[in-house]
């Protein structure tokens, strides 16, 4: 078996021993991006001299016989969303194409402490925007199953790194099911921690009361041991959560007894491929067969989390993207060009005796504010700052924000409700298999449509994990979603372990 092969937990444990250098398993990756990378596009930039030069480092220390963290020497991908001291951190987009953030993020620095090696920084859809992959200002990355379709999104990129076996293991951002849905699409193993369980300072915000970082794995053993380096309680973050992260590597290979799963019946409505429903049913009886009792629950208020979602999360976003106006963050238009253009067109409104058109102008910061932001947002971008401000103007502020933020907790309700009765609920993560590349690209409404399995959790604050349960007649993968009352990762990592270690379906290799 080659390096890049073996998993992360196997990875960890093989440099643990000194079988492996980090340099060997780090040169292995770095080698298989130059391979395959130019089709897939999971990766914004490698730089692998720096890749190699930390991977030595560590080497180093663990000869003199230092004691080094948990993930020694393993490469780890991080989502161009997440910041990394003086190196670039584009969120995908123009806008930040030339920022380079001066602190590390908490994940980041937790990441270095247990002394993973960053191997490269991943793509996305822009500002974490989409649930395609299709809406990075860089192209989109294609899917390891089949290059012509889609990987989902927002994390694309390191979902196509870890299945495409370019990273052992990478981390994503889920703001409304951006580790789960490429998870699911991709054949992959992506957890999404409970609201407040990993820190989300130094994370680029989307929607901050939506947004979590989590691991993106081809099991939920390596999973667990992402997740335990990068959770835990950062007074950086207010809304972390008071709690040390767990010990889930150490707890991800215990089976759950009496496991209680709830399956609910608005999951299985209109809109649910027939290929996989049949392949959720079948993981469903796996876990019966594993002891697991099956009850059906309702999570009523399901039918409004995307309306909800499509509120909440453009208001928030619409705020947290005001800072980029060319002064205090991101892209500055060519100012020389437009001040030059305002004195034309000034002129010729005088010309023609139109002074008060004239004084009507813009003035120059206005207008350098306006042309920074209409060159470097992408259309999606543009298209959520426009709903988001829309909704929160006043006068449409009770009639739709506040109104979303009344059915947001009915939906967590609903959980709740559901949680009393079970540990953990069960069913599809998406709707379909991975669709091509620019089929839905003209439908915005579609591919929101796309998200009804996932909102849910972020909108309750709930935690989820996706993993592959079978495969579709055109050979792509089919995932299944875990969901957890919240910091439940622990019972989500051992009951995606059991199945795993029955079914093995998450060790299915792409043809890449
Ligand atoms: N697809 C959703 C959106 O476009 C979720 C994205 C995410 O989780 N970052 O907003």
């Amino acid at each position: 078996m080659s390096l890049i092969d073996l998993s992360a937990a196997e990875l960890v444990a093989q440099l643990r021993r000194g079988d492996v250098s980090s340099v060997d398993v780090t040169q292995a990756f770095l080698n298989r991006i130059a391979a395959v990378d130019k089709t897939i596009n999971a990766f914004l930039r490698v730089d692998a001299d720096r890749a190699l030069a930390a991977a030595t480092k560590i080497d180093e220390r663990r000869a003199r016989g230092d004691s080094l963290g948990l993930l020694a020497g393993l490469p780890v991908a991080v989502k161009d969303v997440l910041c990394i001291v003086d190196e670039p951190t584009t969120c995908a987009s123009r806008m930040l194409e030339r920022f380079a953030p001066p602190y590390d993020a908490t994940v980041v620095a937790k990441l270095r402490s247990a002394d993973a090696v960053f191997i490269g920084r991943t793509n996305m859809d822009e500002f974490a925007m989409g649930s395609s992959g299709e809406n990075s200002a860089f192209g989109p990355t294609r899917n390891p199953w089949d290059t012509e379709r889609i990987t989902g999104g927002s994390s694309s990129g390191s979902a196509a790194a870890v299945a495409a076996r370019m990273a052992p293991a990478a981390i994503g951002s889920d703001t409304g099911g951006s580790i789960r849905q490429p998870a699911g699409l991709c054949g992959i193993t992506g957890l999404k921690p409970t609201y407040g369980r990993v820190s989300r300072y130094g994370l680029v915000a989307f929607a901050s009361s939506l947004d979590q970082v989590g691991p993106m794995a081809r099991s939920a053993e390596d999973a667990a041991l992402l997740l335990e380096a990068i959770a835990g309680h950062d007074p950086l973050d207010s809304t972390s959560l008071d709690r040390p992260a767990e010990k889930y590597s150490e707890t991800v290979s215990r089976p759950l007894e009496k496991l209680r799963l709830g399956v609910a019946k608005e999951h299985f409505g209109e809109g649910l491929d027939g290929e996989v429903a049949a392949a959720v049913r079948e993981a469903i009886r796996v876990y019966e067969s594993l002891g697991a009792t099956v009850e059906e629950i309702s999570l009523p208020h399901s039918r409004y989390a995307v309306a909800t979602y499509y509120i909440i999360a453009p208001c928030e976003a619409s705020s947290n993207l005001a800072r980029y106006d060319g002064a205090h963050y991101g892209h500055r238009t060519d100012e020389k060009a437009m001040l030059a253009e305002l004195d034309t067109e000034r002129k010729a409104l005088v010309a023609v005796g139109k002074k008060e058109a004239a004084d009507d102008l813009d003035s120059p910061l206005v207008r350098m504010y306006r042309q920074s932001r209409s060159e470097a947002f992408g259309s999606e971008v543009k298209r959520r700052i426009m709903l988001g401000t829309y909704a929160l103007s006043a006068g449409y502020y009770d009639a739709y924000y506040l109104k979303a933020l009344k059915v947001r907790r009915l939906i967590r309700q609903d959980y709740d409700e559901a949680f009393a009765k079970v540990d953990l609920i069960i069913g599809p993560v998406t709707a379909t298999p991975a669709y091509k590349i620019g089929e839905k690209a003209d439908d915005p409404l579609a591919m929101y449509l796309d998200d009804v399995y996932t909102v849910s959790a972020n909108l309750a604050g709930c935690c989820g994990i996706a993993f592959p349960c079978g495969q579709s007649t055109g050979n792509l993968p089919i995932g299944i979603q875990l969901q957890g009352s919240p910091l439940d990762e622990d019972k989500l990592l051992r009951a995606a372990n059991m199945y795993q270690q029955t079914t093995k379906l998450h060790s299915s290799t792409p043809p890449v």
